[in-house]
Parts: C-alpha cells; sequence; structure tokens
C-alpha cells in the first residue's frame, strides 16, 4: 500500500489506547462538530438540512451543548421549534408512532435518509478508514503495528470484516483475524492475571498494564466510550 496520509493516521491510531476506527471517528466527529459550531452553522444549505432531520442526533446535540455551542445551537434547533408550533396551529403536527412498533419500524426505516448530518458524516468516515485498514493491513509494518495495538472493538471487527465495499486484492480478511487473535489472546491472559490479583493470597504482587485491562474489555467489547 502507498504510504498514504491516511496510512500515517491508521498506525497512529494504532499506538494509542483503544480500537483505533473508534478513536478516528471521535477524533473526526469532533472537528466535524466543531467545524458546524464555527461556521457551517450559518450555511443555508446545512441549516436546511438540520431542520429536515430535526436536529442532530441524542449523543450529537448533547456533545454540541458540552462545546458551548451556545449561538448555533439557538438559530438551528429554534427553526426546529418554529416548525412544531406552526404544524401544531395548523393541526398538521405528525405524531410519531411509539417506539418498537411495526410502524415505528417502517418510519425510521424510510427516515434513514434523514438521520443526523454527524451521524452520516460519521457513517461515511466509518466506511473510509476500514477500506483504508484493509488496504494497509497487507503492508507489514502496519500489520506488525496493528498486532501490537488492543485490536478493533468487537462491532467494528464486525464491520471491518463484513461491510461491502469496493474490493481489496490480497488476502486482508485472514491477516484481521490474524492479528484480532492475538491482541485478543494479550487482552485475555490480562485479563486473567487482574482476575488472579485480585485475590487476597496474591495480593502483595506488582501491579502491572493488567489492572486496566477490565477498562480495555468494556471498550473492546461494547465499543469505546
Ligand atoms: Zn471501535
Ligand atoms: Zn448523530
Amino acid at each position: 500500500m502507498q504510504r498514504t496520509q491516511e496510512y500515517q493516521t491508521l498506525l497512529y491510531a494504532c499506538q494509542q489506547e483503544g480500537c483505533p476506527i473508534c478513536r478516528l471517528l471521535q477524533e473526526s466527529t469532533q472537528r466535524y462538530l466543531r467545524a458546524w459550531q464555527y461556521e457551517h452553522f450559518t450555511d443555508v444549505g446545512i441549516r436546511e438540512e438540520l431542520r429536515r432531520t430535526r436536529g442532530f442526533c441524542h449523543t450529537h446535540t448533547w456533545q454540541l451543548v458540552h462545546l458551548g455551542a451556545a449561538l448555533p445551537i439557538a438559530q438551528a434547533y429554534r427553526d426546529i421549534i418554529s416548525d412544531i408550533i406552526e404544524q401544531l396551529q395548523s393541526g398538521q403536527h405528525e405524531v410519531q408512532p411509539p417506539s418498537g412498533s411495526l410502524l415505528r419500524r417502517f418510519f425510521e426505516a424510510k427516515q434513514e435518509a434523514s438521520r443526523c448530518p454527524a451521524c452520516q458524516q460519521q457513517r461515511k468516515a466509518e466506511e473510509r478508514y476500514i477500506s483504508s485498514l484493509r488496504q494497509a493491513l497487507l503492508d507489514e509494518a502496519f500489520y506488525a503495528q496493528f498486532t501490537e495495538s488492543q485490536g478493533l472493538c468487537l462491532p467494528h471487527f464486525q464491520l471491518a470484516s463484513t461491510l461491502k465495499l469496493s474490493s481489496t486484492p490480497g488476502d486482508w480478511l485472514a491477516r484481521l483475524r490474524k492479528a484480532q487473535l492475538s491482541c485478543l489472546q494479550r487482552l485475555d491472559g490480562q485479563l486473567g492475571e487482574l482476575i488472579r490479583k485480585h485475590d487476597y493470597r496474591f495480593k502483595d504482587e506488582p501491579r502491572g498494564p493488567e489492572m486496566k485491562s477490565w477498562q480495555r474489555a468494556a471498550g473492546l467489547v461494547a465499543g469505546e466510550e
């Protein structure tokens, strides 16, 4: 693989804590939200899209609140509130069926296109990183670094193994599985050590990197926080 910027980015992410894809997505979403907060919220097209999607999803709305995006949220969410007021006044307000019902699922499938813009951006970035990861796995230096990393979280391992993308030549899947297996076995060993050292008979033994393995297990199984 050509050692592109994206290759370097993935390599850097493998040297950090946790799932490299989760980390890169967090960073790219943070950049997206910051750009919206400081620049794009005045863009007419983006403002219209947010009106159509009725804002960002729960997670991204609150991320923006914690970023202190006061004026951008006030303007964008006022558009939405004005629309609802208008609909209620004209008696056209659509009541959404309760979550979990069949109708609701149909409704949600139809709504795929009206998903939160930050989630849409995140999904595209996820596909791009997975595509680059597959190519990078064919490079020996990257493969070695990935094997030494904490591995992919299980949701990203599943996605990286099965996502339909334009095909990458070479046996990236076998290499992904082999490297992920090494990462899992290393974590498994550390969890074993952590559990053993919880026993009072071994409590005086020196403590090492295994003491944080329970947090790594949480991130690995469920995806990073
Ligand atoms: Zn992940
Ligand atoms: Zn979202």
